[in-house]
């Protein structure tokens, strides 16, 4: 748009300027009509030349102290003065008539600086369009990718050099089945994935995996960001766009690689951003996703295409769905294990001390990225180095350790001892009453180590089918499994936290939407007390404007007796197996992740009372203990 408002300026002053001294007559001397015939009369006039609307010639120099003579224009409308030939010829003046313009011709002349402008204009897109368009290179060159070409020599990590990551790599490894051996898969005709999407948060290895991805492979490694392509001009996005692909197409098999891709992929029409309008965004990512749908045809030099994002939430549908980007691989903070192995990793070139125990280390980093971990070792063979040792000790560590935690905890992703026994209690609570209660979807994993999104642990349910009606007993168990958390962290620790707030707040909105919209409360019966949806600033709000303050009193008190009854149920479900509670508490905090499995274990193990090992009653000591707090 600012080009466009320019351009008109420019063209408005420069049509002025050529009005005013090209068709004016350059810097002559201008007189009224009346001074004309004044000077006419007194012989001053030397020469005139009679247009159509205007009279110019030579007269004698008004400023009589310079002398000689000087031109001279006057406005004149042809057919106003009878009398002007016969003065002329009294006055003795040289004078003849122009030929009239045609009309054509000063129209044309009235459009000439547009003329100049449009040209320059077009010249100038011309050589931009060139440099996009990534052929002749063009003397901007802002169409060329700013991708890096990493040979497969260059890339130098392999899967070796990735811990923590087991599930990410086996998922990785058809990926690079497919670019070592094309054909087999040719000859197959299964549809190949062309996009691998690396979710997780930051310093988790998203890079490091897909460069080791194509040290594995052995192909070249196109490695950019998304952030290189958002440019002001419409369209330079998607130049680099299509000049990183023809690289990589001349380079398959190849992986490209684009980190942060959110920076472009965007979801369409999320609103007007700075640097870079839409449009420029929208044409990138049209661009990105006809690279991604074109390059399937050659089967046997694939081109693959990885891509990175700690915000997968914000991406457009379109990326994602079936056929781009369909490989989703989540890369998470590690767990113990995980950690161990990374922790070896980036120890490799660093003397340890023989006693520095690589478990305990890693038993001490709860919620660590392998980032941390790599900048918390590599701190620590720096604070070794300081005080003249012969190697890093664990005591190196652990200083190294409270730095990085001291620059996380602004981040709020590292938990002290309490806070992830109280996490470990609340999760257990969640998936003993999924255990339990026959109506809630199965446990697939539990885990307590925070993510990236907020979540401090998390408790994942897998349906075992797909639902579509849901009974009032189904939603009433779904409830007591979400308030599970908080049941147990009362069972266990007899004080309330603020880490079951999530859980409330999507109990309390089913509770609601059972009530005013299924018709779930006999006090209330089956009537819609759901208030309107309504557009406010383009965010959605309830109008609850119909309802009578007795039926919002109403509503209110029978969420409150919904919700408190669930959290009762599973309260009450919890203290039955208290045991059960234990164990698989302790077995959180031991390997920070189980499978879901583990919740039918510590129940089966609290079948068995006593006798077998002596584990719940150790248990239940324990829980003795942490109920005193
Ligand atoms: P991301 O791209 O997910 O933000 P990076 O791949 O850039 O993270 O990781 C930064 C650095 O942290 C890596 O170069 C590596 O040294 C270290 N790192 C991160 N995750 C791991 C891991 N799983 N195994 C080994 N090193 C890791
Ligand atoms: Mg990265
Ligand atoms: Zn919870």
């Amino acid at each position: 748009m600012w080009h466009g408002v320019a351009y008109i300026i420019v063209a408005l002053i420069a049509l002025y300027l050529f009005q005013h001294y090209l068709l004016s007559g350059g810097a002559n001397t201008a007189l009224t009509y009346n001074q004309f015939k004044v000077d006419v009369a007194a012989k001053k006039i030397k020469t005139a030349e009679i247009g159509s609307s205007r009279i110019t010639g030579t007269m004698t120099n008004p400023d009589t102290a310079k002398g000689g003579t000087v031109g001279y224009y006057t406005y004149y409308q042809t057919g106003e003065d009878p009398d002007l030939v016969k003065d002329l010829q009294a006055a003795n003046v040289d004078y003849s008539f122009t030929a009239p313009s045609s009309a054509i011709g000063s129209i044309l002349l009235s459009l000439l600086p547009f003329l100049i402008i449009g040209v320059i204009w077009y010249f100038l897109y011309r050589r931009m369009a060139a440099g996009a368009g990534g052929a002749g290179g063009g003397i901007f060159g802002v169409g060329r990718s700013r991708a890096k070409k990493v040979t497969a020599e260059q890339v130098g990590v392999t899967f070796a050099d990735v811990g923590g990551a087991d599930e990410a790599i086996a998922e990785l490894q058809e990926i690079i089945q497919f670019l070592k051996t094309p054909e087999q898969f040719a000859t197959l005709g299964g549809r190949i994935p062309k996009g691998v999407l690396l979710i997780g948060p930051p310093g988790t290895g998203k890079t490091l995996l897909a460069k080791a991805t194509a040290g594995e492979a052995g192909v070249p490694f196109f490695e950019s960001s998304g952030s290189e392509f958002v440019e002001m001009f419409v369209g330079v996005g998607a130049a680099r766009v299509r000049d990183l692909f023809e690289q990589a197409r001349a380079a398959a098999p190849a992986i490209v690689f684009i980190d942060e891709v959110d920076a472009i992929g965007q979801s369409r029409g999320a609103g007007f951003t700075v640097g870079g309008g839409n449009d420029e965004r929208e044409q990138t990512l049209n661009q990105l996703l006809a690279e991604i749908d074109g390059f399937s045809t050659d089967v046997h030099r694939p081109v693959i295409i990885m891509a990175a994002t700690n915000r997968p939430e914000v991406l457009d549908k379109a990326l994602l769905r079936a056929g781009r980007f369909d490989r989703q691989v989540e890369v998470g903070n590690p767990d113990l294990i995980g950690r161990v192995q990374i922790l070896k990793i980036h120890s490799r070139g660093i003397k340890l001390a023989h006693d520095f125990d690589v478990e305990r280390a890693a038993r001490i980093t709860p919620g660590f990225s392998g980032a941390d971990l790599a900048n918390a070792m590599n701190e620590a063979a720096l604070l070794a180095a300081r005080r003249n040792a012969q190697a890093v000790h664990i005591t190196d560590f652990e200083i190294a350790m409270e730095r990085v935690i001291a620059g996380l905890e602004k981040k709020t992703r590292v938990m002290n001892e309490r806070e992830r026994k109280t996490v470990a209690y609340h999760e257990s609570g969640h998936a003993l009453v999924a255990a339990l209660l026959p109506n809630a979807d199965p446990v697939a994993k539990i885990s307590i180590i925070p993510r990236a999104r907020g979540a401090l642990g998390y408790t994942l349910q897998m349906p075992t089918e797909d639902r579509y009606i849901l009974t009032e007993a189904e939603l009433k168990d779904r409830i007591a499994v979400m308030l599970g958390g908080r049941a147990a962290e009362l069972a266990v620790f007899d004080s309330l936290s603020t880490g079951a707030s999530d859980d409330i707040q999507k109990a309390t909105e089913l509770v609601r939407r059972m009530i005013t919209e299924f018709g779930m409360s006999e006090r209330l019966g089956s009537v819609r007390y759901a208030g309107q949806q309504m557009m406010y600033l383009g965010n959605p709000v309830m109008d609850n404007s119909q309802l009578s303050p007795q039926t919002e009193e109403i509503i209110d008190s029978e969420v409150r007796r919904l919700v408190t009854d669930q959290l009762e149920r599973a309260q009450s479900l919890l203290r039955e197996h208290r045991a059960a509670l234990e164990h698989l508490a302790q077995k959180l905090l031991a390997s920070e992740t189980v499978d879901g499995s583990a919740a039918d274990e510590a129940l089966a193990s609290e079948a068995v009372p006593v006798a077998e090992d002596g584990s719940p009653p150790a248990a239940a000591s324990e829980s003795a203990s942490l109920g005193e707090r």
